[in-house]
C-alpha cells in the first residue's frame, strides 16, 4: 500500500487493491451520482491494507479514473472533481496518427468524428452526427464493445483460444477481426437475415460462419449458448456481457462528452437505434446523470415485423435499458430507414448505414410531432456506414426508382 498518508491522499488507482464485481444495478447507481456530481465526494477507506468501500472504488474503475482520493482515517466528506481523477485521459487523440500496432488503431484513435449535418439541421435544431464508421475493424460501434469484452474476458480468465458469438453483423465482424490479432479461432453464427458482404469477410478475416434459418439473433442464442460449453468455446454474449454496456459509458459516451464541451454545446437531444441497447444506455445515463433533463435521449426501433440490421424492438430483451431512463422510442420502418440514408446520402454525400439511416428517420418524427424542441442542438449516432446493405439498398433502388 501507499506509504505516508495524509488525511486523503490521491493515489494510482492501480496501486490500490480493489478486486471482484458489483451487480450492474449498484455499478449505476454510483456512476449515476458521480457523474451528476461531477466527482467523488468520499473517498475509498483503506483499513489494515485493504479496501472498505470496494463497490466505489470498482465502480471508479469502470468508469475509467486513473486516480482516487483514499482515507486511512475513515470516511470523510470531500469533493474531488472528475477532471482531477484523470477521468477523462481515457480519450487521447493521436495527432500525428502514428500507430504501434492494429489493436492501437482502434483504442488510440477515439473519438470518431463528430460533424454538423448543416442540410438536415430543421426547424431551428442544429444536427450533429458521431460517425462510428471510423472504428477500424467492423466499420461500426460495435468494435468498442468486441475489443471490451474480449480484454475484460483476458484480464479476468487468461487467454482465449476458441470464441463462438451470435452477431447480425458487425460484433462477428470486429470480433473476427480481434480473434485474427490474438491469434484465437472465431466461429460466428448469423442470422438468416444477415447481409452478404458481412458472411463473406467474416471468411475473409479467417472466422468459420454459420448461419441460422431464424431471422433474429435472441432465436438463435441460446442454442450457441449450449453450444459453446459443449466445445469449450468462449461466448463473450454481447447481448447480456455488461462490458458491452461498460465500453460505450467509459469510451462512447465520455468522448461524446468531450467533443460537445470543445464544441461548445449541450445537447437537447440524442438519437440512437437499440440493439443489445448498449450504446443507447450508456448514453442516457451518461448524459442525463451529468446534465440533468434538458438532454433528453430517445431510441429508434425497428416498427413490428420490420428488420432493420443491427436493431431490435426494446422490448425483446434490450437488457441495459432495464436500468436507466430514456424519454421515448420511435418506431421506424425499413423503408424510412433507407429513406433516411438516402436522404444523408444526397444532402451531405455521406453514405450511412440502415440503423443510421432509421436514426435519422425516428429523429425526423420526433422534431415533427414536437417532441424534440428548437432552438438546441440534436446529436444523432451513426453506427456504421452503407456499404454492407448494398442488395437493401438496390432493391429499394430498383423497385422504387421514381419515389427515391
Ligand atoms: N446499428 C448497427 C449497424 C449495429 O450493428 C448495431 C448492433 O449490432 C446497432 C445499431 C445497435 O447497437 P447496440 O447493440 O449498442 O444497441
Amino acid at each position: 500500500m501507499v506509504r505516508g498518508l495524509s488525511r486523503v491522499d490521491i493515489v494510482d488507482i492501480e496501486s490500490v487493491e480493489c478486486v471482484g464485481d458489483i451487480p450492474i444495478e449498484e455499478f449505476i447507481s454510483i456512476a449515476r451520482k458521480i457523474l451528476a456530481k461531477g466527482g467523488v465526494d468520499e473517498p475509498i477507506v483503506v483499513v489494515d491494507g485493504r479496501v472498505v468501500n470496494t463497490s466505489l472504488c470498482l465502480a471508479l474503475k469502470k468508469l475509467g479514473v486513473k486516480r482516487v482520493p483514499i482515507s486511512r482515517d475513515g470516511a470523510v466528506r470531500i469533493f474531488i472533481p472528475l477532471e482531477a481523477l484523470g477521468f477523462y485521459s481515457d480519450i487521447k487523440p493521436n495527432t500525428m496518427r502514428v500507430f504501434r500496432n492494429s489493436l492501437e488503431l482502434l483504442y488510440g484513435n477515439w473519438p470518431t468524428p463528430l460533424v454538423k449535418l448543416e442540410r438536415l439541421s430543421l426547424k431551428g435544431i442544429d444536427v450533429w452526427a458521431k460517425l462510428e464508421w471510423y472504428n477500424p475493424f467492423s466499420g461500426s460501434i460495435k468494435d468498442r464493445i468486441a475489443w471490451y469484452m474480449f480484454v475484460q474476458w483476458i484480464e479476468r480468465h487468461g487467454p482465449i483460444a476458441k470464441l463462438y458469438e451470435v452477431s447480425s453483423g458487425n460484433t462477428g465482424l470486429a470480433l473476427a477481426s480481434i480473434s485474427a490479432i490474438h491469434g484465437a479461432s472465431a466461429r460466428i453464427y448469423l442470422p438468416s437475415t444477415a447481409m452478404k458482404a458481412v458472411e463473406v469477410m467474416l471468411r475473409v478475416l479467417g472466422a468459420e460462419v454459420v448461419r441460422s434459418s431464424k431471422e433474429l439473433t435472441t432465436d438463435i442464442l441460446k442454442d450457441v449458448e449450449m453450444e459453446a460449453i459443449r466445445d469449450s468455446a468462449v461466448m463473450l454474449n454481447q447481448f447480456n456481457n455488461d462490458a458491452n454496456f461498460e465500453a460505450h459509458l467509459r469510451y462512447t459516451a465520455k468522448e461524446l462528452d468531450l467533443q460537445l464541451r470543445e464544441a461548445g454545446i449541450v445537447p437537447r437531444a440524442i438519437v440512437a437505434g437499440t440493439g443489445t441497447s448498449g450504446h443507447l444506455a450508456a448514453l442516457a445515463l451518461y448524459f442525463k446523470s451529468r446534465y440533468g433533463g434538458y438532454v433528453k435521449v430517445f431510441g429508434v426501433q425497428p416498427a413490428p415485423n420490420n428488420t432493420i440490421p443491427g436493431l431490435r424492438r426494446a422490448n425483446t430483451g434490450s437488457k441495459w435499458l432495464n436500468y436507466v431512463d430514456i424519454d421515448d422510442l420511435v418506431d421506424v420502418t425499413l423503408e424510412e430507414a433507407v429513406r433516411g440514408s438516402i436522404e444523408v446520402a444526397r444532402n451531405e454525400g455521406l453514405l450511412i448505414g440502415l440503423s443510421s439511416g432509421a436514426v435519422v428517420a425516428g429523429f425526423r418524427k420526433l422534431v415533427e410531432s414536437g417532441v424534440v424542441e428548437s432552438p438546441g442542438s440534436a446529436i444523432l449516432i451513426f453506427p456504421d456506414s452503407g456499404f454492407k446493405y448494398v442488395e437493401v439498398f438496390e432493391t429499394y433502388i430498383r423497385n422504387s426508382m421514381k419515389t427515391l
